[in-house]
């Protein structure tokens, strides 16, 4: 146990040190790189191949944070100097590869592929960048590396997205000392626009007189991006309902009802090119139920559902702090979404191997119980323990507390250990 704490000591010293000595404008200009990829395979199969880079206007992430120090997501993107070797960028995402390869699809060996990006500061000299996995014990590996040079005539300066309008809902400040949301149209007309921007309007409302945003607020700027779409409405494949959209987001993703994505990555991209952005926001023109987020890929909610500002402030906290699912009743299309054994990456999910070192210990009462009773009576919300139930699986994952707005419709806060991810990302990107 002792040797455990002192081997997670030294990496973390590790980590520390390499952020304080990487200086910003040694290594990057002001603009940002996006590289697109492929990245293709089955349950057991893992590939990536290079479609094309660009160079965009102003990256949005902190300065003076360039090594991740957050440990969330399913990947991470690598940046080396390729002169040195030395790590100078690094930051955790997930992917819909990621849970697709989790699905009866996958496990099949039907070979699928996705296109995805990862946007990283411009560096000013040749990188080699490397896209590392979780293994089965959850420890990144990297699985494929590419060397880009910067200034080759080979990185696209095509100036995509020059004609799409957008408003400023929320300035704070400087993007590089601020978290930057965009929130695009999807399934609005040109016509529609006016009741996009309200809809926005009553739904950024709703995210932000949620703690900790409510708190946090001037941290933020907000881009409302309307891109418009020839059809109004979103596809519904169950009902065969298609519908021609800016961004060809589609119901029943997995063939699960209330699950809406979109896989035009290249699309999404290409509308935000010339927008500074942290997060990203898809907001539907829709009345039925249903929604997604990604961390670090996308959030998208339906604009017209009564429980729209509920699934709103949901999928965002997938979205913005890598927080997992904590219910545990309803059907899914994963399998073995958490293997058993393994600590979940998650900040907000545990399996509870060593119940003393609960991840999140130091908020825990003392004398409460963990694992923890799901008696409300005794341990009402916002209680921190260790309850059972989360991750889809009704035994041997724990949650933080009884409710949470990761469990149920009707609680409207999120609980003391989502609350705080949800800080330590506001906070990671605004320094
Ligand atoms: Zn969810």
């Amino acid at each position: 146990m002792r040797l455990r704490h002192i081997a997670a000591w030294i990496i973390l010293a590790f980590t520390v040190a390499d952020a304080q000595t990487i200086e910003y404008s040694k290594f990057f200009a002001d603009n940002r790189l996006r590289v697109d990829y492929y990245h293709t395979g089955t349950k057991t199969e893992e590939m990536f191949s290079l479609e094309q880079v660009y160079e965009e206007p102003s990256f949005a992430g902190s300065r003076t944070n360039l090594v991740d120090t957050l440990n969330l997501g399913l990947y991470q993107v690598r940046v080396y100097d390729a002169a040195t070797n030395q790590l100078i960028y690094t930051h955790g995402f997930a992917s819909i590869f990621g849970e697709w390869k989790t699905t009866d699809e996958a496990a099949l060996k039907i070979r699928r592929t996705f296109s995805e990006s990862v946007l990283i500061p411009c560096p000013k000299r040749p990188i080699q960048l490397a896209i590392a996995v979780r293994d089965h014990w959850n420890r990144f590996v990297e699985k494929w590396s590419t060397y880009v040079d910067p200034s080759s005539r080979f990185v696209s300066r095509t100036p995509h997205g020059k004609n799409i309008p957008v408003t400023m809902w929320l300035k704070n400040g400087d993007p590089a000392t601020h978290v930057d949301l965009v929130m695009l149209a999807e399934g609005y007309t040109e016509k529609e626009m006016e009741k996009f921007r309200k809809d926005a309007d009553r739904l950024l409302k709703a995210l932000f007189s949620t703690s900790p945003f409510k708190e946090m607020k001037s941290n933020f700027n907000v881009t409302l991006v309307e891109t418009p779409s020839q059809e109004s409405g979103i596809n519904r494949p169950r009902e065969n309902v298609w519908v021609n959209t800016a961004l060809e987001t589609t119901f029943n993703f997995f063939d699960l009802p209330r699950y809406v994505l979109t896989a035009e990555n290249r699309r999404l991209r290409d509308d935000l090119a010339r927008i500074p952005y942290d997060a990203v926001i898809i907001l539907l023109n829709t009345p039925y139920y249903g929604g997604g987020g990604i961390y670090n890929l996308y959030s998208i909610a339906c604009a017209d559902n009564q429980w729209s500002s509920y699934v709103f402030v949901h999928e965002f906290g997938h979205c913005f702090g890598g927080l997992g699912d904590e219910y545990y009743a309803s059907t899914t299309p994963y399998n073995d979404a958490y293997p058993a054994g393994i600590e979940p990456w998650e900040p907000n999910i545990t399996a509870l191997l060593s119940p003393p070192d609960v991840k999140w210990r130091d908020l825990v009462a003392p004398g409460t119980p963990v694992p923890t009773p799901a008696d409300s009576s005794k341990y009402p919300f916002p209680t921190v323990g260790a309850f059972e139930g989360a991750g889809y699986a009704a035994k041997g994952l724990y949650r933080p507390a009884i409710d949470c707005i990761m469990i149920s419709r009707t609680q409207t806060q999120f609980d003391p250990v989502c609350a705080r991810a949800l800080r330590n990302v506001i906070e990671d990107l605004s320094r």
